[in-house]
């Protein structure tokens, strides 16, 4: 492409030259694939938006608590001593995004992303039914401020502002967990004032994206959508124009019945605007790639109607690599590609064998700092340790003690009985090891600690043990 073609890269498309905002109309869109997102939104939404009411052994599906550092991620709960397991999955997600993204452009935007599918799915549907399609919507713009505007305006406004406070109480349910919340609602809202105005400021934030923000968040916003430069290349499949098919040796040209356009050499595109109309971004696909499309497939769809209109195969925007339109190549596996799948594969076995290795009790044992060792009567030395047990299951672990399994030693809790660990809770309190000093093999000894639940081994733990250096 010429420096000259290239102009439409300088500038923002919903920006106009004045540097204010230009506000997209997209035509609503329809055919085969955006059924399919249809149905896909349906799923997804149902996903969402129940995910924080299901529970699975107790625990809430998915529950990102931030506040309180307790996250459930299907089922599982972790805490902060899980850390290293939450950042693999992380690492996983990245890698996983990366490598579809290789492959397949923004392919998660267009289908998937919770932006796209609130807006294009749950906002855009309501505009199109209250202000109606491209057309009427437009005109209602340009219309002075009467009754039909005022009535349809504050009727959709009133509905975005219920959808998006319904939003911000499931987005409250991922992060402080559905009971509480469900609680909060029952006991109402003058005894949780701060929740309320949280819930009343995301409510603003989800409006202003879904009502004024809009397309703005994948083309500006998104750190995802920046990532594209690096990630696509010329075998990355994404939603594109054929501009060998549509341009052909002279160039597209509009319709005009019973003419040959081969023999013109003129290409399929009829130069209709029909895919430029549907935009929800308001690019012209038909400049090549760019970083605001988020590949929601409605000018595939747009297109392949005008197409079957003129009787043209369809197919003239679909999804295609560079390398498919240019030089007819099919999808390869690339050494990239191939590297990505390793590391994903890699990182997944791991994640998936610490998962099973982790236990429902966590026991730390530390020695208590700035204490050395004592010497008792009977050549015992004594050390002091602070103890920390996390329980992170829904049940209590009961009578649990601890036992020295090496060497032969005897622990003594500061509370002298046994106890129980409540659900999801933390127990925590001091103990004294002694040995015999002949059991000892140095100056710092490492021990091998039992705890038991109901006299049953359930976790072992290791500790330093300190004695004197004339015992080595
Ligand atoms: S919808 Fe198809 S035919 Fe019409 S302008 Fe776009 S690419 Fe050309
Ligand atoms: S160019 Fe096509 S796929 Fe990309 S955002 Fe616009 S309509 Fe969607």
């Amino acid at each position: 492409m010429s420096q000259d073609q290239d102009h439409f890269r300088d500038s923002i498309g919903t920006i106009k030259e004045d540097g204010k905002r230009a506000w997209v109309f997209p035509k609503k869109p329809s055919g085969k694939l955006y059924t399919y997102r249809k149905y896909v939104s349906y799923v997804l939404l149902t996903f969402l938006i129940a995910s924080p009411f299901i529970k699975i052994n107790g625990n809430q599906f998915l529950m990102f608590n931030v506040l309180e550092r307790r996250f459930n991620i299907f089922g599982f709960p972790f805490y902060p001593q899980d850390f290293h397991l939450f950042v693999i999955s992380m690492i996983i997600g990245v890698v996983f995004i990366a490598l579809f993204t290789v492959a397949f452009g923004r392919i998660f935007c267009g289908w998937m992303c919770p932006q796209t599918i609130f807006m294009e799915m749950v906002f855009r549907r309501i505009e199109y039914w209250i202000d109606g399609d491209r057309g009427a919507q437009m005109r209602l713009d340009r219309q002075e401020w009467n009754a039909e505007k005022i009535r349809k305006r504050a009727l959709k406004w009133f509905i975005f502002f219920i959808i998006s406070f319904i939003i911000a109480n499931v987005f409250l349910a991922y992060l402080i967990g559905s009971d509480r919340l469900i609680q909060y609602i029952t006991d109402g809202p003058a005894q949780h004032i701060s929740t309320m105005v949280s819930l009343l400021i995301f409510t603003a934030v989800f409006y202003f994206v879904f009502a004024w923000f809009r397309e703005q968040v994948c083309i500006i916003a998104c750190p995802y959508g920046r990532m594209q430069g690096v990630l696509l290349d010329n075998k990355s499949i994404v939603v594109a124009y054929d501009h060998k098919r549509g341009e052909a040796e002279n160039g597209r040209k509009k319709w005009r019945k019973n003419e040959d356009r081969a023999a013109l050499g003129h290409g399929d595109c009829i130069d209709c605007f029909q895919c430029v109309n549907v935009c929800p971004t308001g690019i012209d696909i038909r400049n090549g790639t760019q970083l605001e499309c988020v590949n929601c497939t409605a000018c595939i769809d747009e297109c392949d109607t005008i197409m079957e209109k003129v009787n043209l195969p369809k197919g003239l925007i679909r999804y295609a690599s560079e390398n498919e339109i240019t030089k007819k190549e099919k999808f390869k596996f690339t050494p990239r590609l191939k590297g990505y799948t390793a590391v994903l594969v890699i990182l997944t076995g791991v994640l998936i064998g610490m998962m099973f290795l982790r236990n429902d009790l966590e026991a730390n044992i530390l020695r208590l700092p700035g204490q050395l060792y004592e010497h008792k009567e009977g050549n015992i030395i004594s050390n002091v340790y602070t103890y920390k047990l996390l329980n992170k299951t829904t049940k209590a672990v009961e009578n649990v003690h601890f036992e020295l399994i090496s060497p032969k030693g005897e622990i003594k809790l500061v509370r002298h009985e046994n106890f129980d660990v409540e659900p999801e809770a933390l127990a925590e309190g001091t103990l004294f090891i002694e040995i015999n000093a002949s059991a000892l093999s140095g100056d710092k000894n490492n021990l091998k600690i039992g705890v038991y639940s109901n006299d049953k081994l359930i976790e072992t733990t290791t500790a330093r043990f300190l004695a004197p250096r004339s015992y080595k």
